[in-house]
């Protein structure tokens, strides 16, 4: 579980067992994972050509964090 000010952020399991995460009212589907980061873009960004994108990554401690890449979205939650 994440808290990031302004958001709730947590993982939801969706279609065929696929890790979800929701940033507040919106939905991102896993991108890429890389060491310990993992690329998130909008779950529209295929329908709706949505660039919103963040990254969140684990520190050491196991802590979780959360970067927003590109925050804008191009149409109602989803
Ligand atoms: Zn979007």
């Amino acid at each position: 579980m994440i808290f990031f000010p302004d958001f709730y952020v947590r993982y939801v399991t969706g279609f065929r067992g696929s890790r979800k995460l929701k940033v507040g009212e919106f939905s991102f589907t896993k991108n890429k994972e890389c060491a310990n980061k993992t690329y998130w873009s909008c779950a529209r960004a295929g329908m709706d050509k949505c660039k919103a994108r963040v990254l969140t990554y684990t520190l050491k401690n196991g802590e979780e964090n959360l970067v927003v890449r590109y925050p804008t979205h191009n149409h109602g939650p989803f």
